[in-house]
């Protein structure tokens, strides 16, 4: 468990320094500075000259393919990042050779819009993280969004968020460490079991609402924050470990800070077709964004199909502005009024009727299921956004539900 980033522990002077400047430390990451004033926070936002929102991330995006594998040979990072960047140019400020410190698995765990995802181990403690490498040139990713999103992770201290671990930067890509989760997708479990044609449904309702309430009380984590994930979906819950007790939100890349009382309501249209709240494609919403998303992964997870669907983008996103779906009798017939009405709470259009993070989180149907201590996996959040990712680049992972 991580409960906090020790940037200081990574950086080891014996080995040698392929790039190493002037200095030694030359090659260290800003990350792994020893100086205990210097904080990645302060540093990102000293270098990005940005503040977070959206106007930073405004411009739309294209869909690209996931990134390439990241150079991983000493020869490669040595042709890589020769030099440190010139000011302004660079994501954390510094250019450092991650393979320094990690050994990488050049196996993919996992691909999003931006990033592959690969496990990776500390070379010094042995211990095993996950890092998410970002090509800069893609068109999507934009450096106020990326600093944005390393800006948040490095303030998440929650046991259901995932935890960042360090971040590098070379010519081309960012390295993003975190937490290794080893239980995978909620969204391949959901698959597994519903096409499993010998039990009804998906998940039964003890697990949908545990599930459920580890999402929610990281999402309450993230909203007394003045947080907004913006793209909650079961492709970013993973399981921390194979036996499948705790789950952990992923992905802060259209995350952004957003405090409703002193701000106007945001108006990027960001997310993923079948989980974006309606007041999103109006392009007026708050917070409660994040609560229609939990609606529908609450649907899922007791039906196995969501509520909104269509043969393509626009004919999901009127369904999901229409706001009408069924609790078809023949997949809900097991399921109770309970639960139902839950869901019902939340896939409510107007956002001033749906429940907030607290009200879900006192709903009789939350706390029947989860009466016990709650104990997440592991553990350790705010705004900008790399990747304020246009919705036509959600089609590929829109399309995995067909
Ligand atoms: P992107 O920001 O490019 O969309 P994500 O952060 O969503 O990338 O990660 C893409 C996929 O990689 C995830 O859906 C998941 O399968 C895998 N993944 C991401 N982070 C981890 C992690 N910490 N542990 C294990 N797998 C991960």
């Amino acid at each position: 468990m991580i409960d906090n980033i020790t940037f200081d522990e990574v950086f080891d002077d014996n080995r040698p320094q392929l790039n190493a400047g002037p200095h030694p430390h030359a090659m260290m990451d800003i990350t792994n500075t020893k100086d205990p004033d210097m904080d990645m926070a302060r540093v990102v936002s000293h270098h990005s000259g940005m503040q977070a929102g959206d106007a930073s991330a405004d411009a739309p995006g294209s869909p690209l393919a996931a990134p390439v594998s990241p150079c991983t040979t000493d020869e490669c990072s040595r042709q890589q990042h020769p030099h440190q960047p010139a000011h302004g140019d660079s994501i954390t400020g510094r250019y450092s050779n991650i393979e320094h410190s990690y050994h990488i698995d050049p196996r993919v765990l996992g691909t999003g819009h931006h990033g592959s995802v690969r496990k990776c181990q500390d070379r010094r403690t042995g211990k095993r993280y996950a890092v998410k490498s970002i090509q800069k040139s893609q068109r999507s990713v934009k450096p106020a969004g990326l600093r944005r999103e390393i800006s948040l992770l490095h303030e998440m201290r929650h046991g259901g968020i995932i935890g960042l671990r360090d971040a590098f930067e070379d010519a081309q890509y960012v390295h993003i460490v975190t937490e290794l989760c080893e239980g995978g997708e909620l969204f391949d479990q959901i698959v597994e079991r519903a096409t499993d044609e010998s039990s009804p449904g998906c998940f039964d309702e003890v697990q949908a609402a545990g599930i459920l309430f580890q999402i929610l009380k990281a999402v309450q984590y993230l909203h007394d924050r003045n947080i907004v994930h913006r793209d909650l979906k079961p492709e970013n819950i993973l399981f921390d470990a194979k036996d499948g007790a705790s789950v952990k939100l992923i992905d802060f890349g259209l995350a952004r800070r957003h405090d409703g009382r002193h701000e106007g309501p945001m108006s990027t249209v960001v997310g993923t077709p079948y989980y974006i709240a309606p007041e999103v494609l109006k392009k007026k919403y708050d917070r409660s964004c994040d609560l229609w998303s939990v609606g529908v992964i609450a649907y899922i997870l007791l039906a196995g199909y969501p509520p909104f669907n269509g043969k393509n983008n626009a004919d999901t996103h009127r369904a999901v502005s229409r706001g009408r779906y069924r609790f078809a009798s023949e997949d809900w017939k097991h399921t109770t009024s309970e639960s139902r009405d839950f869901v019902r709470r939340l896939l409510q259009t107007d956002p001033a009727r749906r429940m907030t993070v607290d009200e879900a989180l006192a709903h009789p149907w939350i706390i029947r299921h989860n009466q016990g201590p709650i104990v997440f996996g592991n553990s350790r959040s705010e705004d900008e956004s790399s990747v304020e990712v246009g919705l036509d680049q959600s089609y590929e992972i829109m399309n995995r539900w067909s």
